[in-house]
């Protein structure tokens, strides 16, 4: 947890969860200004000291020289090269805009607003509102996207034609769909009863109410090697009676099947034009972040430490 104050709205012993890695850098940080300052008291410090009439530690680097050792990191970085082959604009990349990154991976990531808005320390809902509606314009977009790479459990594309959803289709295909482990179950009475109804025991691939698309091509392998597992692990027990070994081994024409889905979909994948491939991928990617269940604390990564910078380093007070 990092404790710190929020000067900008003026509150103070404001909590941010942080990831391990983030805690680790800060930690360093202080080592280094502690030993720059031996004789000061450790809770006097600042964590980034000014470099010049800052005996004792405590005066902050003022924040446009932070600005400038941050320009000149960035525009010594490699361009920063798109998906579609564009350059992001490297002007762009300001310390103040690592705030909306960092607010709109989470929305991204299913962060629920409230706990967003506590994270950023706005007062209002309102502001935080914002960054769920790029969510959802991105989701859209990669719903359009991946519909058209839908399967069934036999491998049939199902929205072979679809080229746009229209905002009926998109939101039949929500209230009218449940997720199941490795896809979605449209069948009616289970999607009423919030996927815990299932009226044949979950043997999704051989039902006709299952689809699956590019985006659960990790799932459904992941499934693949759990039935490959249990069959191995069924077979080796010998604490089973016959009939039960039966019927807990998964069926050959099960695992079969869902190689067979597998394949079928890394085959259309595989015929995809690259630059089409890449928009899937970038749209699996939205798809992803947007389905997983996701803590309230999230590593959304921080960019690596760059090497010694001198200037970074004469400001630490070295
Ligand atoms: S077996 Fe069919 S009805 Fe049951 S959860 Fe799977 S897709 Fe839905």
């Amino acid at each position: 947890m990092l404790i710190y104050t929020d000067y900008k709205e003026n509150r103070l012993q404001r909590r941010l969860p942080i990831p391990d890695s983030t805690a680790k850098l800060i930690r360093e940080q202080q080592a280094t200004v502690r030993a720059a300052f031996p004789h000061s008291k450790p809770a006097q410090l600042v964590l980034l000291p000014a470099a010049t009439a800052n005996l004792d530690g405590t005066k902050p680097l003022r924040a446009r020289v932070l600005t400038n050792i941050h320009r000149t990191w960035v525009d010594r970085l490699p361009e920063f090269v798109l998906s579609d082959g564009g350059v992001f604009p490297a002007s762009t990349v300001v310390a103040y805009a690592y705030r909306h990154s960092y607010a709109q991976r989470h929305a991204d990531a299913g962060t629920p607003i409230d706990v967003l808005r506590e994270l950023i320390g706005h007062r209002s809902v309102h502001s935080t509102e914002a960054y769920y509606k790029i969510t959802e314009a991105r989701t859209r977009a990669a719903v359009n996207r991946v519909a058209q790479h839908q399967f069934d459990g036999a491998g049939n594309r199902i929205w072979r034609n679809v080229t746009t959803l229209s905002d009926s289709e998109r939101t039949r295909m929500r209230v009218g769909q449940i997720a199941v482990p490795y896809g979605v179950c449209t069948e009616p009475s289970n999607v009423q009863a919030g996927g815990g109804a299932c009226p044949f025991r979950f043997r999704c691939l051989g039902c006709g109410h299952f689809r699956t698309d590019v985006a659960y091509l990790p799932e459904l392998k992941a499934h693949l090697d759990r039935l490959l597992a249990d069959r191995e692990r069924v077979l080796a027990a010998t604490e089973l009676e016959a009939w039960a070994k039966e019927e807990a081994t998964p069926s050959d024409i099960e695992i079969d099947k869902l190689r067979a889905l597998i394949r079928r979909v890394e085959a259309h994948l595989d015929d995809l034009a690259t630059d089409e491939r890449d928009q899937i991928s970038e749209a699996v990617n939205v798809l992803r972040a947007t389905r997983r269940t996701v803590s309230t604390v999230i590593d959304l990564g921080m960019p690596t430490r760059p090497a010694a910078d001198p200037r970074t380093v004469r400001a630490a007070g070295r």
